[in-house]
C-alpha cells in the first residue's frame, strides 16, 4: 500500500506519476495520532488506506484543489487541519477562488454563476483547470483545526514541525521531520513546469526564498507533492536549481516582450506559462494574465 517507508512515515505516491490534479501524500503512523497529510494520491488509493488503516486526521499543506481533492473520504471520520493562512479558503469556496485569483479576471457575477452551476451539477466535459469538479463542494467547507507554523509537534515518537513557506499560497506549510530527517516540499515541487505562484496570493520573491530555506534543514532526504521519487539532498539542491531558473527564464521572456511594446493580453497569447490552447480555458487564462503582471511589478520594484 505505501511506496516508501521512513519509520514512521509512510509514502502514497499520486497516481499517474503525482502529475496535477494528484500528489504524494504522506501517512503518518504516531503512536498517539495516525494522520495522512495531503488528500490527493488517487480515489482507489486512498480509499485503500481508508479500509485499512486508522486516520484520525488530515492535515492540508494548502487549499489547492489536487491536495485537497480526496479529502470527502475521511470526513466521517477524521479532523481536517490546515494551516491558519489558508483556512478562511477552505472553509468558503467563494474566497477560496478569490485567493487564487479567478475572481480578479472573471468578475463577482461570472464566478457566482459558476458556482451555481457546480452545485446543481451543470458542468459537463473536461478542463485543464478542474473548476468542474464536484470534489470542490465535497473536500471542502470544513477546518476541525489549525496546526501552527514553527512549534515542534509529535503524533507519538513521530515529532514534526510544519514550516511557513509563501509563495505557491500565502500559507502553504511544508512539513520537517527532525527524526527521520525527512522534508515534505509539498508545491516546492521540481516539475518541468516550475514554480506555480500564479494565485493571487502566490508570489515569487517569497517562493524563491521559502525553496531555498529548505536546504537550510540537516536533512537526508526529500519528497515534493510532484515527484513520485524521494530525493537525497544532494539530488533535490541540483534540481532546485534549475527548477529556480525557470523563474528567471519566464521573467526575461516576458520584460523582453514588454520592452517591444506588447500589451499584459498580447503576451499572454505567447503562452509562457501554459500554451495558447490552453488559455480557451478562462481559469488558465486568468493565471496567465495575473503572472504576467507580476512579473512586471516585480521587474518595476528592481
Ligand atoms: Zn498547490
Amino acid at each position: 500500500m505505501f511506496d516508501r517507508e521512513k519509520g514512521r512515515i509512510k509514502v502514497i505516491f499520486g497516481e499517474r506519476g503525482a502529475n496535477f490534479p494528484y500528489s504524494n501524500n504522506l501517512y503518518l503512523e504516531g503512536k498517539e495520532v495516525k494522520a495522512l497529510v495531503d488528500a490527493g494520491a488517487g480515489e482507489e488509493k486512498l480509499q485503500a488506506l481508508k479500509a485499512r488503516l486508522p486516520v484520525e486526521r488530515v492535515y492540508l499543506t494548502h487549499y489547492h484543489f489536487d491536495h485537497v481533492v480526496y479529502t470527502y473520504l475521511f470526513k466521517e471520520q477524521a479532523e481536517i487541519w490546515s494551516n491558519p493562512i489558508d483556512a478562511p479558503n477552505l472553509l468558503d469556496l467563494r474566497q477560496l477562488v478569490r485567493t487564487i485569483g479567478i475572481t480578479w479576471a472573471l468578475g463577482e457575477e461570472k464566478v457566482a454563476a459558476w458556482l451555481a452551476d457546480l452545485q446543481a451539477d451543470r458542468i459537463k466535459g473536461q478542463s485543464l483547470a478542474p473548476w468542474g469538479r464536484q470534489e470542490w463542494l465535497w473536500s471542502t467547507g470544513r477546518v476541525d483545526g489549525t496546526y501552527p507554523y514553527g512549534e515542534p509537534m509529535d503524533l507519538g515518537d513521530l515529532p514534526l514541525v510544519f514550516l511557513h513557506t509563501p509563495g505557491h499560497t500565502a500559507g502553504m506549510a511544508c512539513l520537517w521531520f527532525p527524526e527521520e530527517k525527512l522534508v515534505f516540499t509539498a508545491d516546492v515541487d521540481l516539475t518541468e513546469f516550475g514554480p506555480w505562484y500564479m494565485g493571487e496570493d502566490g508570489d515569487i520573491t517569497a517562493y524563491r526564498q521559502s525553496a531555498l530555506a529548505l536546504l537550510e534543514l540537516p536533512a537526508k532526504y526529500y519528497l515534493t507533492s510532484h515527484v513520485p521519487e524521494l530525493l537525497s539532498k544532494d539530488e533535490f539542491y541540483r534540481r532546485l536549481k534549475e527548477y529556480l531558473q525557470i523563474i528567471d527564464h519566464k521573467h526575461e521572456k516576458i520584460l523582453t516582450l514588454w520592452r517591444q511594446g506588447l500589451s499584459v493580453a498580447e503576451i499572454a497569447v505567447q503562452g509562457i506559462f501554459y500554451p495558447a490552447r490552453f488559455q480557451v480555458d478562462p481559469w488558465i487564462n486568468a493565471w496567465e494574465q495575473l503572472t504576467i503582471r507580476k512579473h512586471l511589478q516585480l521587474a518595476e520594484g528592481e
